[in-house]
Parts: structure tokens; C-alpha cells; sequence
């Protein structure tokens, strides 16, 4: 992916809330989402993030003020979901890309400006939904770190699995139950076996987690039985978003040997309202490689281009907001923070790997990366890790209170962002869930 004019760190908006030096969503960014005015019965459509409003792509293209590929784009993100802009691959996303970005730069022409003005909605006055109809959802687990602090609960002396840095690993998932930020969820009942027991009980969940992931959507599927070469992998990739997968870990370890999660894991999916395209992400990218002492990428899984830029430097922090947060009126605390670039596998090498036995990905399709967790404790992506499966208390200063697992009332935040010298910095905005009592107590 080449850099163009359209990551110009200089380049600046008419709109001036773009061009704040902290805003998420400068000129450089222009992430997709799908929105609506809150509490109206409208139909969702799709949007773009520009500083603190939403561009309607549904009034873009009913104006008639692109043309060519760009309107033909326009014309497909002004539905209700997103999959019919994914399917067109990356010269239309470009087109629509570049189109919105003449229209919005300080020196637009007055025509342009007039058009674009009267398409923005402030975002303090939208709601979102998920923004693709996800046919199928799927989590990888491609953090050593998080590999090894997780093994080390389950498998004290041989916590990572042999296959992990052979194969980018993942599991199916549920895609009935992936919501969009800002969506609450009820603490899951389930079935456990406490260490020592003789039995499993059934009831409210006791470890509740949330897992700091990103996903990304893809974009042109391929046919059944036809695999996805590494070289053409970002080809089919539209962007990324950020990604929570609650998770309930007494019922995960008990049921997951022999064949995976299940249902510690299927009963809420967060993922954040805007997706940053892979152009957009294109000036933040990283060399990939595994350490020379470990396995290396079988051919299949390895290209030049993957290792020359195949990682993400994507900043990521995650939050905690309790209920005393709320009552007491301060900040929530971080609990870590860390980078996308620790992964072991690159988000090609996991796309090749799904479709490499001929499985058929489709567009809006989710994929998400696993928990990212850095090289030491404080970047750790999920708090079974910070507690050490539960027996070391996470303070939580703002309020005095502690953590081992998540509590009712618990609100997570996860934010991302990519900033380095010579680029714009842009952001991912916000994915939020908050954890509600177990249904019937
Ligand atoms: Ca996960």
C-alpha cells in the first residue's frame, strides 16, 4: 500500500473540528460506519467520521455530487449495511475515498463545500449499528504473550500449544451475538468446575473478562474451494475496527478441551462504529518477522511484502469504568496499554489461513484478531492475565476499589489510535460494553 496526498500530514479540512490535534478522525482518517439520527425509525445508512460529524452517504449520493466509481461506491454505502461497498474491492473504496477527501479539504471548491455541508450530521446526534450483515465470525488467537500468560493458568508447565507459532489458530464464533458498541449485556449463566470439585456447577458467571482485540472486515470473498494467496490476502481486507470478546473463563476452561470455546465466549461480541480502511492505516505499518531462533512462515504464509510491512502499529488502551466511577464522578481508570504490532501473525496470514483449505469468506465477514497482549504485565489484554488467573487484585486508584474479574456495573472502554512523526495522527474512536446482573438474579 503506497502512500498519496490523501495521508498528507499537512493536509487540513474546511470542516475545523477535523483539524484538532487530538480529534480520531482528521481528513487522513475517513472510517465507515453505519448510523442514523437517535431515536428515529430512519433506516440505518451508511456514514464517514470527519472530526465531530458524520458525512450521510445516503444524501452524498442522493446529491448526485460524485461521479464515476466514486458515486457508484456512494451509492452502495448508502445502505443499511455495508457488505455491497465491501464487495467492490479496493479501487472503488479508493475512489470514494479520494472523492470525499477533495470535497472536505480546506481549498475544496465551493460547489463541493455547499454539497458536502449540507450531508453532515453531528455524531452527538447519531446511533450506529453493527455496521456489516456478518454472515460469519471469526476469532484468532495470535498473541504469544497472551498465548503464554493464559497457558501458564491452564497448563502450568507447557503453556503454549505446539501448533501456535506454526499455524495463525482461531476458532469459529457466533455472529448472531456480535453488537455494537454501547450495547449492554447480561453477566452469562453457565456451567463450571471449580478446582478440586467433583462436579460443575451451573449458575451466574464468577470470572467474567473482556478481551482487547481488534477485528477486520473482509472485503471481496473468494469461491468455495478456491484459497486466497498471502500476495493478494489485503486485497480482500476492507479495514479494521475495535473488537471486545467477553468472555466467561469458568466456563471457557471447562468446556473448551477438546474442541475449542463455545459458550464462554458466544454471548456478546462489541465491536467499535468505525471501521479505518487499510489506506487509511497505510503510513502506520510495521516489518513482520518471528524471532530468528523460532519457526518460520511456511511459504505459503510468507511473502515480501508481508514482511517488509505486514504489521499494524495500532496504539490500543483499555478502561475501566465502575459503577462507583460513576457515582463519584471520576475518570475511569486504564488498565493497560499496548500496540497491535506485538502480534505473532499478521491480519494477511490469518485471512491466507482461512481461506487456504478452500473456505469461502464472504464480504462483511469478521475476523477478529485475538487478544492483543504486549511483552509484559502492563500489556496485558485481558484481566485474567493482570490477576494472574484470579489471585492478584487490580487496583482500580480512581475509586480504591479492586478486580479479579469483571463486576455488574463494570463498564470496559477499549480506544485505539496510530500516531509516529511525519503522519496524522487518526483513531479508532470507541468500542464500550457494560456487564448487567445475570438474567433472573
Ligand atoms: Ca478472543
Amino acid at each position: 500500500m503506497e502512500l498519496n496526498h490523501t495521508h498528507d500530514p499537512a493536509a487540513r479540512s474546511w470542516l475545523a473540528s477535523a483539524n484538532g490535534p487530538g480529534s480520531d478522525f482528521p481528513i487522513q482518517n475517513l472510517p465507515f460506519g453505519v448510523f442514523r439520527r437517535r431515536g428515529s425509525t430512519a433506516a440505518f445508512r451508511g456514514g464517514v467520521a470527519i472530526g465531530d460529524q458524520v458525512i450521510d452517504l445516503a444524501a452524498v449520493s442522493a446529491s448526485g455530487v460524485l461521479s464515476d466509481l466514486a458515486a457508484d461506491a456512494a451509492r452502495a454505502a448508502a445502505q443499511p449495511a455495508l457488505n455491497g461497498l465491501m464487495a467492490m474491492g479496493p479501487a472503488a473504496w479508493r475512489a470514494l475515498r479520494h472523492a470525499l477527501f477533495a470535497a472536505l479539504r480546506h481549498d475544496a471548491d465551493a460547489t463541493l463545500v455547499s454539497a458536502l455541508h449540507a450531508c453532515l450530521v453531528p455524531q452527538s446526534a447519531v446511533e450506529h449499528s453493527v455496521p456489516t450483515r456478518i454472515g460469519d465470525y471469526t476469532d484468532f488467537y495470535t498473541s504469544i504473550h497472551h498465548a503464554r500468560n493464559v497457558g501458564r493458568v491452564i497448563r502450568p508447565d507447557d503453556p503454549l500449544t505446539p501448533n501456535f507459532q506454526w499455524i495463525p489458530i482461531a476458532y469459529h464464533g457466533r455472529a448472531s451475538s456480535v453488537v455494537i458498541s454501547g450495547t449492554p449485556f447480561h453477566r452469562p449463566h453457565g456451567q463450571a468446575m471449580a478446582p478440586g470439585a467433583s462436579a460443575p456447577v451451573y449458575g451466574p458467571c464468577r470470572r467474567l473478562d473482556y478481551e482487547l482485540e481488534m477485528g477486520f472486515y473482509v472485503g471481496p470473498g473468494n469461491a468455495l474451494g478456491q484459497p486466497i494467496p498471502i500476495g493478494e490476502a489485503e486485497q480482500h481486507i476492507f479495514g479494521m475496527c475495535l473488537l471486545n470478546d467477553w468472555s466467561a473463563r469458568d466456563h471457557q476452561f471447562w468446556e473448551m478441551a477438546p474442541l475449542g470455546p463455545f459458550l464462554g465466549k458466544n454471548f456478546c461480541t462489541s465491536v467499535s462504529p468505525w471501521i479505518v480502511t487499510m489506506e487509511a492505516l497505510a503510513p502506520y505499518r510495521v516489518p513482520f518477522a518471528h524471532p530468528a531462533d523460532e519457526p518460520q512462515p511456511l511459504p505459503y504464509l510468507d511473502s515480501p511484502a508481508n514482511s517488509a510491512q505486514g504489521g499494524v502499529d495500532v496504539q490500543l488502551e483499555v478502561l475501566l469504568e465502575s459503577a462507583q466511577h460513576r457515582a463519584k464522578g471520576v475518570a475511569p481508570d486504564r488498565l493497560s496499554a499496548t500496540s497491535l504490532r506485538h502480534q505473532y501473525w499478521t491480519i494477511a496470514q490469518m485471512l491466507t489461513q482461512h481461506a487456504n483449505n478452500g473456505c469461502n469468506l464472504q464480504p462483511g465477514d469478521l475476523l477478529g484478531t485475538g487478544t492483543i497482549s504486549g511483552p509484559t504485565y502492563e500489556e496485558a489484554g485481558a484481566i485474567v492475565e493482570l490477576s494472574l488467573g484470579g489471585t492478584r487484585a487490580v487496583a482500580l486508584p480512581a475509586t480504591g476499589e479492586t478486580r479479579t474479574f469483571l463486576e455488574d456495573g463494570d463498564t470496559v472502554v477499549l480506544r485505539g489510535w496510530c500516531e509516529k512523526t511525519g503522519a496524522a495522527r487518526i483513531g479508532f474512536g470507541r468500542c464500550e460494553g457494560t456487564v448487567l446482573p445475570a438474567v433472573g438474579g
